[in-house]
């Protein structure tokens, strides 16, 4: 008799264990503490029995009564957990796929051009986006009253200081650091009193770069950057270079590729002429040589500057800057990791 009721026992609660809806735990009930249920019969039977078996039988169904009645109240609390407004949730669904983080279009060109001039063996360094007027203006060769000054509308501090209008605020501070050959990029955020239209922000990102060594020519900074171009737009882009005009560079050029838009055809991006300006270069002014301490007479270098919207914009063929900044997660998303 006992060992029946052990067996009793072992079923119902296996079989408890398995239920997996509230039907399933109520025909549980039913058929093991049930009017007629297994349990109830064995019960029902102890009259029959002598008195000492009685007893020990007595003892040992009415401690797995209250055993099952307690396993099968904590399996129907946790199957009515489970469900929501009287359904059961499927667990074999799979979970929400989680909003995973990428790179901000800018700083996927950033990196990118990071890669393509550290393989030829640029470093990549920060600077300070509060600057003094001497490393943002004077010591790129541009005094108080230059008229450069002009198209640099300046953000002035209480202090006297200043928002960096142009990354090239870093080349001095590493030339005063260190000495020649130094071979740096550097890229970061610069401010200008721009009211924002499809072009201009007042908040933007130049990536800048410059080469100083004995003998550092004009052929050197025209390979540096073709290659560069060819790197980043592709290899059958073409390019030219027209002379233009940098305080702190003689001479000055700024680098042309033809337009990715329209193949060169001519189009409203490149103003129907099939190019696009995509820099501004020049070899280093000795003046800002000896705002350093070096000797123009020892040492040449060339430096590059571009804006990095303008080349996101057109890589990505974007028409409007205010994409960048408007984090709308539609636009985010169409870019790499
Ligand atoms: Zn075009």
């Amino acid at each position: 008799m006992l060992s029946n009721l052990r067996e009793i026992r072992h079923d119902a609660l296996s079989g408890i264990a398995r239920a997996s809806s509230l039907q399933d735990i109520e025909k549980m009930r039913v058929s093991y503490l049930g009017r007629k249920g297994k349990l109830t019969e064995v019960l029902k039977g102890i009259g029959g029995l002598e008195k000492e078996e009685r007893k020990l039988v007595g003892k040992s169904a009415n401690e797995i009564k209250k055993e099952l009645e307690k396993a099968i109240s904590e399996k129907k609390k946790k199957l009515e957990g489970r469900g929501v407004k009287g359904k059961d949730i499927d667990i074999t669904l799979p979970g929400r796929t989680p909003w995973v983080g990428r790179r901000h279009p800018i700083t996927i060109c950033a990196d990118e051009i990071c890669d393509i001039f550290t393989r030829i063996g640029y470093s990549l360094v920060e600077g300070p986006e509060i600057e003094t007027e001497y490393y943002n203006f004077e010591a790129l060769n541009i005094p108080e009253y230059h008229p450069a000054r002009d198209v640099h509308d300046t953000f002035y501090l209480e202090d006297g200081r200043l928002l960096r209008t142009q990354t090239t605020n870093v080349e001095v501070r590493v030339m005063e650091r260190g000495k020649p050959p130094l071979k740096i990029i550097s890229w970061g955020k610069c401010y200008r009193r721009d009211s924002p239209d499809a072009t201009h922000s007042p908040v933007f990102h130049q990536l800048e770069g410059f080469y100083v060594d004995r003998n550092v020519t004009f052929r050197q900074l025209k390979g540096t950057l073709i290659y560069f171009a060819k790197q980043f737009f592709g290899e059958d882009i073409k390019t030219k270079f027209v002379p233009s005009y940098f305080p702190f560079t003689e001479p000055s050029a700024e680098l042309y590729i033809s337009c990715s838009v329209c193949r060169g055809k001519g189009c409203r991006v490149c103003k129907h002429t099939g190019y696009v300006e995509v820099l501004g270069c020049g070899m280093l002014h000795p003046n800002v040589f000896r705002n350093v301490g070096y000797d123009p007479g020892e040492y040449t270098g060339f430096a590059f500057g571009m804006g990095l919207e303008r080349l996101t914009m057109l890589k990505y063929k974007i028409d409007d800057i205010r994409l960048f900044y408007e984090n709308d997660i539609r636009f985010l998303n169409q870019f790499g990791p």
